[in-house]
């Protein structure tokens, strides 16, 4: 089988080059899974993957989780279609499980500001989960200005709009199997 990788894209009229692999992030991947499998053994954890971002990091991070684990969703909008955060966030979907007590691994592709991922943990507080760590494939370091406590990040990116492996740019590009950066723009 093979994956949709060119080194450069064009996407909705802007272009973008390659800034992490499809090695380096498979290889990151499966040191997070490794991580969690030795944190996470015999506590059964829910994942809980943010919609639509997170959903092909989340999918190959479980596959390196090798242990008893489930999953679960939730949808919410930030971006809109644009490239930086509407600094508003709109829930589209709430998770089905019941996370009472129950070990929560929240999932995201990125994040930036720490508007959403600050939001959803204070969301799922409320449920009464035993305990949430927080997974994000991408930090922008220096644009987080939200109080967020990270505990997993793959990889710490500059300020900077990012496309690929998920993350979309006006709902495209996602299918792309490695990870892009707009060219010669900072935000
Ligand atoms: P935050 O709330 O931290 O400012 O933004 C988080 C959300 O905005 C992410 O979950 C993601 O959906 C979107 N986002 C932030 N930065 C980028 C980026 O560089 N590229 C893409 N495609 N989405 C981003
Ligand atoms: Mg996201
Ligand atoms: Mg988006």
């Amino acid at each position: 089988m093979s994956f949709y990788k060119p080194e450069t894209v064009s996407c909705n009229g802007e272009s973008f080059s390659i800034y992490l692999t499809k090695k380096e992030i498979e290889r990151r991947v499966e040191e997070l899974g490794e991580e969690l499998s030795a944190e996470y053994e015999g506590k059964n954890p829910i994942f809980i993957g943010v919609l639509n971002g997170a959903y092909i990091f989340l999918s190959d991070l479980m596959r390196q989780v090798e242990i008893s684990c489930e999953v679960d969703f939730l949808k919410l909008s930030s971006y809109g279609d644009e490239k930086v955060s509407s600094g508003q966030v709109t829930d589209l979907k709430d998770i089905d499980a019941n996370i009472e007590g129950r070990h929560v691994i929240l999932v995201e592709d990125i994040v930036d500001t720490g508007l959403s991922m600050k939001y959803i943990v204070d969301k799922l507080q409320a449920k009464n989960p035993e305990t949430i760590a927080t997974v994000s494939l991408l930090h922008k370091t220096e644009a987080t200005h939200h109080n967020v406590q990270l505990d997993y990040v793959g990889f710490r990116i500059p300020t900077l709009f990012v496309l690929g492996y998920g993350l979309d740019y006006a709902q495209e590009g996602r299918n792309l199997a490695q990870i892009y950066i707009l060219d010669g723009e900072e935000e």
